[in-house]
């Protein structure tokens, strides 16, 4: 059966790239009737930020990517955090030791500090200089007897080249001598390094698939030198294209569109997110656009995975998101949108279920909600030239005779609702023998102060409530 894992490192916040990789994995395995795993790679204690492995628990859920197996739903394999693991690491570098595929090194940072630097001096490259692969096994007995601070390094090949088939990228081939170092296996410390607890948990976990970013490539020759050396088989690779703004430039944490938690900050749907997501390095092969979560996995095709960046264009994830708002439920879209409204109504006394029946529509992502309805908690200067509209047969002039009509006629409606406000407008607009839009017009604009608002003038005139709309109408006769 088809195994896949997420694997982050809780290194902060959510890149999209990495929720893209983990709806991937998880898209993979469900289609095959699958299991999608859940592990946290933390072995490196000095990348570790506190509170980012919550921030991708959170994510995935939000986003429906629920795991299978995984923290705090455990499973078979488990622990999946790889600090909570420390031990079952260690035996396998001994194995590799054993076997001449690894060795201990006794290298202090300062020995090490200075043949890098003298190799730099002269213009070199370090790598790892296999001093201590010379130590004869008595040599290492005494060291390790005598308490000496070790690692267990990577016996790397020098010599010769890898080739793997990647499912996404094709045949891979590297030369040992560039894409191979002796990198450290355990560290002074005990801990595994990240490369090898990668290598040794993919296998424990029984990880069939493994998907990741394409900046893993040139490591996996190394990662296939540990399977080969363990006498492991080695999973099917799937390399994902990075994620990019446009061709030349990378998603960036300093523009604030690097992480998950940008998008939905700035008001975007995780539905939304997730479905345009699946389509930037995947194409379905048809003209669908919009996908459920359950529909992605029977449409997904790794074949159809594309080997060049995925561009991710924000106008066409707005796009998309405007279409998501518009078709979600009333009820949670007033849920969403109500924190948006406080920001300028809050304490304003204004019928947000009526906001919300004029703005779903006219929503193309949340945050935008406040400077749209700005003018209701505040009349915006205006132009009296907006007056005029040719076809609403209005402009200042009109206006200058209508308004001071209508002041009395609104003032005398006692139930102030939007029914009393248009039967009663719409009754004197008759008796006036005016063309409706030579009144609404300036109505709505001496109490909007903009040309296009959500709604016409009695929705505007209903929310804003009888004194506010009284104090506009009065303000523009002034
Ligand atoms: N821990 C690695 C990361 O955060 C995972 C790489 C892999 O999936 O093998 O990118």
């Amino acid at each position: 059966t088809v195994r896949t894992r997420f694997a982050p490192s809780p290194t902060g916040f959510m890149h999209l790239g990495g929720v893209r990789t983990a709806l991937y994995a998880y898209l993979f395995a469900k289609q095959n009737n699958g299991q999608f795993i859940l592990r946290i790679e933390d072995t490196d204690q000095e990348r570790f930020v506190p509170g980012a492995t919550e921030v991708i628990y959170d994510t995935l859920r939000a986003c429906g990517l629920n795991w299978d197996e995984g923290p705090d739903v455990g499973g078979p394999c488990g622990p999946y955090i790889q600090s909570q693991r420390k031990d079952t690491y260690l035996p396998y570098a001994k194995q590799l030791v054993e076997s001449g595929h690894a060795y201990y090194c006794f290298c202090s940072k300062e020995e090490i500090d200075a043949r890098k630097k003298a190799v730099e001096d002269a213009g070199g490259t370090w790598k790892y200089d296999k001093h201590c692969l010379s130590l004869t096994k008595e040599e290492v007995q005494q060291k390790l007897d005598a308490g000496i601070p070790w690692t267990i390094r990577m016996n790397a090949p020098t010599e010769g080249e890898t080739s793997y088939t990647d499912a996404v990228f094709g045949e891979m081939t590297f030369q040992n001598s560039e894409a191979m170092d002796d990198m450290v296996l355990i560290k002074q410390d005990g801990m595994p390094t990240y490369n090898f607890a990668n290598v040794i948990d993919d296998h424990l976990m029984g990880i069939t698939h493994v998907m990741r970013g394409m900046e893993y490539l040139s490591s996996t020759p190394r990662y296939n030198y540990l399977y080969t050396a363990l006498g492991w088989d080695i999973p099917t690779y799937i390399h994902l294209p990075t994620v990019m703004r446009d061709a030349t430039h990378k998603l960036s944490k300093r523009d604030g569109d690097a992480y998950y938690s940008d998008y939905i900050g700035k008001g975007f749907l995780t539905e939304a997110l997730i479905n345009y997501l699946a389509l930037v390095g995947w194409n379905p092969g048809t003209d669908q656009e919009f996908f459920t979560l359950p529909e992605l996995v029977d449409a997904f095709d790794i074949h159809r995975i594309n080997k060049s960046p995925g561009i991710f264009d924000v106008n066409k994830l707005e796009w998309m998101n405007t279409q998501y708002v518009a078709k979600m439920d009333f009820d949670k879209y007033l849920a969403m949108a109500t924190p948006w409204f406080d920001k300028v109504l809050a304490g304003k006394n204004v019928d947000y279920r009526r906001l919300a029946e004029l703005m779903q529509s006219r929503t193309d992502i949340f945050s935008r909600i406040p400077e749209k309805i700005a003018f209701l908690a505040e009349l915006p200067d205006y132009d009296t030239a907006i007056f005029f509209n040719k076809k609403q047969k209005s402009d200042e002039a009109v206006a200058k005779e209508v308004l001071p009509q209508l002041i009395p006629v609104l003032d005398g409606i006692s139930d102030w609702t939007e029914a009393n406000i248009h039967d009663v407008v719409m009754e004197k607009i008759q008796a006036w023998e005016r063309k409706t839009g030579s009144v609404l017009w300036p109505m709505r604009i001496a109490i909007s102060g903009q040309e296009s608002t959500p709604g016409g003038a009695f929705e505007i005139a209903y929310l804003l409530g009888k004194d506010e709309t009284l104090r506009r109408m009065q303000a523009s006769l002034a």
